[in-house]
């Protein structure tokens, strides 16, 4: 079964920093003049579902477009880290203690994509630590996934690496703890920073 993990695009998009631009939706033309219609639309390059490339904070680092295409469907180790408290921190401990597999991708299912759209959810998401991050650096991740924002820390932990962060996922209470095959697709953005992206999760066994 194919669950997609991705928040849809829409004018109330929410955005954290004052410099990401509002999501704006905009119809240019009709089908009364133009027989069709176009829509313009206007999305920062880490709004909603969206995967961060190491040019996003560092100098001359890769884009979006620079990766190997095969990095966009590989499988995936989904820990379940859900239900969890506000703010509360995922740490290494807790990490070590799942069986992931050395060299997988990495999900964290936290439940927070329910609160995707609250005003707070950019302040009250629980983070993962960078004991947690350098933990999964180490563990040979080649890329990591969450259903939540993360830390400016955690950005250069991964990013240093050229380790992609897959962030504000969607849908996860319909994943279990285990493997998965993780689709994710960025927008082909020259030189992008980062890119919005359709992501799917492909799992066995399930219909
Ligand atoms: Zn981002």
């Amino acid at each position: 079964m194919l669950i997609d993990l991705t928040h849809p695009i829409t004018p109330r998009i929410p955005v954290y920093f004052p410099w990401h631009p509002a999501t704006e939706v905009t119809q240019t033309a009709n089908y009364e003049e133009h027989r069709c219609i176009v829509t313009a639309i206007t999305i920062g390059t880490h709004t909603g579902t969206h995967i961060d490339a190491p040019r996003h904070v560092l100098e001359g680092g890769r884009g979006i477009d620079e990766y190997d295409t095969r990095l966009w469907m590989l499988e995936a180790f989904v820990c379940d880290l859900s239900p969890r408290e506000a703010q509360k921190g995922i740490t290494a401990d807790e990490l070590q203690s799942l069986p992931i597999p050395r060299g997988s991708a990495v999900i964290l299912k936290t439940g927070w994509d329910a609160r995707f759209g609250d005003a707070e959810y950019y302040k009250t998401y629980p983070p993962l630590t960078n004991d947690a991050a350098e933990y999964l650096v180490q563990l040979g991740v080649p890329l990591i996934a969450a259903d939540t924002p993360y830390t400016l820390d955690v950005h250069y932990i991964f990013l240093k690496k050229g380790i992609p962060l897959v962030t504000n996922l969607n849908n996860t209470s319909k994943l279990s703890e285990g493997n998965v095959m993780l689709i994710s697709a960025p927008l082909l953005i020259e030189h992008g920073d980062g890119a919005p992206a359709r992501v799917f999760a492909l799992v066995e066994g399930v219909s």
